[in-house]
Formats: structure tokens, sequence, C-alpha cells
């Protein structure tokens, strides 16, 4: 792989070179990262939208699903003519369309315990878009485990919701939640609805973070607080989250196995 960026990448990333915090190295840094999306959906879509456009050099995908009419509304990697399709597969041709410079690698599986931890090795952040407690804690305790940062996000209705976490610095997901709640308080979006944009939203700054992350940003993410998007009342508010030293993920006598 070249170290220096080809005079098309400069061109392509002309506009994010010139933001005096980014510029050219971190441009590198961007084309040497790999970065792991799981759930090719609401939130997984504008999220890998745009870090295919900012340059990532690998994108990993995970999603056991196929696109359906009803995703359309808020999971924008995936058209019309793609209905039936593996999400993967269209989300692969999409980012490829945007970007050929970024290698889209594809795991048309359900991120679970028998695969998290092969899957996730090979990336340096990982962007969690899934639409389930259940992933959503096997994200945490995966990501913590194998030291790879990560943004949570969660949305339904007109509310969303995300943090980034830094194993070994910052408050994980476990630290706030501690365990899924039970099945009758949850709501998604298949039972509850979502706006696709507030999805947007959400996966949009989950990759901001990340961009920052592999920029090299060693201040300003969103660590050790929840960040509280409510659509309804156009309205943003974080919440402080405190590191758990009893935290069964994160804490002093963890599992570092
Ligand atoms: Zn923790």
């Amino acid at each position: 792989m070249a170290t220096r960026l080809t005079s098309e990448q400069i061109e392509r990333y002309s506009r994010q070179i010139m933001v005096p915090d980014l510029g050219g190295t971190a441009q590198m840094h961007l084309r040497d990262s790999r970065v792991l999306v799981i759930g090719a959906g609401g939130l997984g879509s504008p999220a890998a939208f745009y870090l295919a456009a900012a340059g990532v050099g690998t994108l990993g995908i995970v999603d056991p699903d196929k696109v359906e009419l009803s995703n359309l509304q808020r999971q924008i990697l995936h058209a019309t003519s793609d209905i039936g399709r593996q999400k993967v597969e269209s989300a692969k041709m999409t980012l490829t369309k945007l970007n050929p410079d970024v290698e889209v690698k594809t795991y048309p599986v359900r991120f679970d315990e028998g695969n998290a931890k092969e899957i996730a090795a090979e990336y340096n952040f990982i962007v969690d878009g899934s639409d389930n407690f259940a992933t959503k804690f096997l994200v945490n305790d995966t990501a913590i485990k194998l030291a790879i940062a990560f943004s949570h996000a969660g949305i339904v209705r007109l509310q969303g919701q995300t943090m980034t976490v830094i194993p070994g610095k910052s408050a994980c997901y476990r630290c706030l939640f501690k365990a899924p709640p039970p099945p009758e308080e949850i709501l998604n979006c298949q039972a509850s609805g979502i706006l696709g944009a507030v999805a947007g939203t959400l996966g949009t700054i989950q990759a901001t973070e990340a961009v920052k992350f592999l920029a090299g940003f060693e201040e300003g993410l969103l660590t050790d607080r929840l960040l509280i998007y409510d659509a309804k009342h156009m309205k943003f508010r974080d919440i402080e989250v405190k590191r758990d030293a009893n935290c069964a993920s994160c804490g002093d006598p963890g599992d570092k196995s």
C-alpha cells in the first residue's frame, strides 16, 4: 500500500483535508483504517455511507437480512431494486459505486457469540448499528475484550441516544445499563416505529465519532457521556456516565481473555 495519497485521492478528499483538525495526515490514517459496521440498517446505512465517502480504507458490514420494502424509509444504502437481495451485497454495491477506493468486506451472518471475536478482531473501530439489546451488549463486551473503540447508538420513534466507548479509558455501555431490559420494556423499530431522518442523524454522529477517533482526536469524543436526541422537541442533551469499577465487562477484575 502506498504511503502517500494519490492526486486523485487529494482531490476527492480535498474538502475534509482542508479542515485544520484533519489534514493530509488524518486522511492517510483513514485510508489505513478498518471499520466494522454491525447492521446495514437505519444506523449502519448513513454511518457506512459517510465512512466510505470519507475514505476509510476497509469497511466490514455484518447483516444477516435481506432488503425488504419496509426498510427503504430509513435504510438508505438500499434501493427499491434491491428488495430481496442480501443487505450486505446491496450495501457493498452502493458503497463501491460511491467510492471504489474502499474495500468492503461482507458478512451475511448475525453477529453472535460464535463469530463476534473472530470478525471484530480485524478492525480498528466498530459502529454498532444493531437493533436489539442482545447484540448491543455483545458488541460492547467483544469490543472491551479486544480493546477496540466503538460507537453505540439506539433509536426509537423520534428519539435516539449515542455514546462512544474507548476500552480501558472511558465508561462502557454495560457501565451504564448493566444488562438488557426485561422484554416488556423493549421498544424497537419493528414494534414502535422510527422516523428515517432520526436514524440518519444518529448514524451520522456515529460516523463523525469514527472519523475523529481514527484521525487521532484525543479530546472531544463522545466518551463518558450519553448524548440524547429528542427530535420531537428538537433538543439534544447529554448525561454524564461514570465508569463502574464493578462493571461486569470493563471493571477491574474484568475478564481480559
Ligand atoms: Zn463497563
